[in-house]
């Protein structure tokens, strides 16, 4: 057998520390913003960043923190966390990630199944740790990220952040890690379950940041001004803090202030030109600019993703406002980033009603990622904008197994995500839904989000989510449930109305109802378990009286698995 012959190249790991060394020798002088919850805006640069993220990691290893051992963080985005995270993972500590959003209970068992040494929070969260502390015994410190002055008051003992770092001298060389050892953990949010705990390595997180930075993905550099809106406890800011750093960006952190119009004066304070959010905060923001009549003179771009992003965003984001929104698609297990709707030279060429179409997509792949869709039988399904199958993916920052659980996820090495999508000839994917969302009127699907979607394009409407509702006949029909923008009104038979041409007569919501806000999960996606569990009761009018049900020619009308509204 002949011997493969090697490469003669060096074998330098791919730390996550090597990022913020990287920024910091070369790129030393950019800014880091950070509006803070003491009240005001703190700048500094990469340089004392890393200074102090030494710091950090010298106070640790004091504290008898040991590589492998992880370190909680329940804190908005600011310059504190960022430098916890570069400070616990710079050696071999992991930083754990935690949403504060989420329920007390859920918290406790996330830190105890984490085994978290140590919790550093933002004062905001004090009262929070009071709760949790009880539950969590295993815990040997909580460090609160201010300064002395700034201690809350808190029934936990509790150490002040600064004091910790005041300590040290930043002195300190980041040891050359094994690649492959654990750099970062997030929890699922835990819509379904307990939350699952995703445990990145310094090599998947490098390689998922360099992908992020790509031109065909955020396409962030040095000329950038980024400002993350998702949160550092949201599956990393998809991957923003590792690779602002990786192309010399200039960050932004908006801290705990995610309102229309703080984040428009932040934005325009420090020449935000790229930004990334959820569908959400960007109804805030948009709400914000129209009624002030403001325009954005900075931002060029903004990642849209986490859930599915309506295209009457998209439209206003670019027609009034000349700013490119990005439909994006990922998910914890992914670190998050998985596609972008980005369209190639070619693409461009086409009419603009193909542009658009394709954009609304969750989008292409970005390197480092490949996916297929395949039927019930696990079969792959073409590629024809059609055919709709679960979602695998694969690649090296995809999910191999969950932290502490020995079975699989994996079927045949593919990841499957738990949606469902079609991919087209473009390569463009697009989320019908989530498997579990899925509405089954008779023996066909239909989308939920492209129910919403047409449901947010009515002026009179500020949110939609549409579920699945109990049905004598069809087992399920659709049900929408809708906030009214303010001020505005519309009907019930009129919303129904705006669906006539737009997607077959089957799938149709058989009922609206209005309420005054919806149910979101700790990650800003509508909360549709809740909600399922809300309208369980709900009779539809077309379930009241089966025999005369419309929908029996409604079904007729539509026969097969119709395609969404292309
Ligand atoms: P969870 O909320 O389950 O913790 P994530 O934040 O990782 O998890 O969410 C991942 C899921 O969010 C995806 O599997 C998908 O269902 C949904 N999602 C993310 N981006 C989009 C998008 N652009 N369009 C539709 N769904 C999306």
């Amino acid at each position: 057998m002949t011997t493969p012959l090697h490469g003669q190249m060096m074998d330098v790991p791919l730390t996550v520390s090597s990022l913020l060394a990287h920024a910091s020798r070369y790129f030393g002088a950019t800014e880091i913003v950070s509006k803070r919850i003491e009240g005001d805006v703190h700048r500094y640069t990469y340089r004392d960043c890393e200074k102090r993220a030494k710091q950090l990691a010298q106070a640790l290893i004091a504290l008898g923190v040991e590589p492998g051992d992880r370190i909680g963080t329940l804190a908005w985005n600011g310059y504190r966390h960022l430098e916890t995270y570069y400070g616990t993972t710079g050696f071999g500590a992991v930083c754990h990630t935690i949403n504060p959003r989420l329920f007390p209970d859920q918290i406790a068992y996330i830190v105890n199944h984490a085994d978290d040494s140590y919790v550093l929070f933002d004062i905001t969260f004090a009262s929070l740790v009071d709760v949790l502390a009880p539950q969590c015994p295993n815990v040997r410190g909580w460090i609160a990220m201010t300064d002395d002055m700034h201690m809350p008051p808190m029934s936990t003992a509790a150490s002040s952040y600064e004091a910790l770092l005041a300590k040290h001298d930043g002195n300190f060389d980041w040891p050359l890690l094994d690649e492959r050892s654990a750099s970062n953990l997030c929890y699922t949010s835990g819509t379904t379950g307990n939350p699952k705990g995703v445990l990145y390595s310094h090599r998947s997180t490098v390689l998922h940041a360099l992908g992020a930075s790509l031109p065909g993905a955020m396409g962030l550099s040095a000329r950038d001004s980024v400002l993350p809106v998702v949160p550092m406890f949201h599956v990393n800011a998809w991957g923003i803090p590792h690779a602002a750093p990786l192309t010399g960006a200039k960050l932004v952190f908006p801290g705990k202030d995610l309102d229309g119009k703080s984040l428009y004066a932040l934005m325009e304070a420090e020449r935000v030109t790229c930004s990334a959010g959820v569908p959400t905060v960007w109804l805030g923001l948009l709400s914000y600019v129209r009624e002030a009549g403001v325009r954005f003179s900075s931002l060029e771009r903004t990642v849209i993703g986490g859930s599915a992003c309506p295209p009457a965003m998209l439209r206003m984001f670019k027609e009034d406002y000349g700013v490119e929104a990005i439909h994006g698609w990922g998910m914890t297990e992914m670190s998050p980033l998985g596609t972008l709707a980005r369209l190639n030279w070619e693409q461009t060429q086409r009419s603009p009603d193909e542009q658009r179409r394709l954009l609304e997509k969750q989008g292409h792949v970005v390197y480092g990622v490949d996916m297929k869709i395949v039927g019930a039988d696990g079969q792959e399904l073409p590629w024809d904008g059609v055919a709709f199958g679960d979602l695998h993916v694969r690649g090296p920052w995809v999910i191999d197994r969950y932290f502490r659980k020995d079975d699989s996820p994996l079927a045949d090495g593919w990841f499957p995500t738990g949606d469902v999508a079609t991919i087209d000839r473009d390569g463009f994917m697009r989320i019908t839904d989530r498997s579990k969302d899925l509405i089954k009127s008779g023996c066909e699907w239909i989308s939920s989000i492209d129910i919403e979607n047409i449901a947010i394009a009515h002026p009179a409407v500020a949110e939609a989510a549409c579920i699945a509702c109990a049905h004598p006949l069809w087992v399920e029909r659709p049900l929408l449930v809708v906030v009214k923008r303010a001020g505005l009104d519309v009907t019930r038979e009129e919303l129904l109305a705006f669906y006539e041409g737009k997607v077959a007569k089957w799938w149709i919501p058989d009922d609206a109802v209005f309420v005054d806000q919806l149910l979101h999960t700790a990650t800003g996606k509508l909360h549709k378990l809740k909600l399922r569990e809300q309208f369980r009761d709900h009779v539809l009018p077309s379930a009241r009286d089966v025999e005369n049900c419309p929908l029996t020619d409604r079904m007729t009308a539509g026969s097969g698995p119709t395609p969404a509204p292309e």
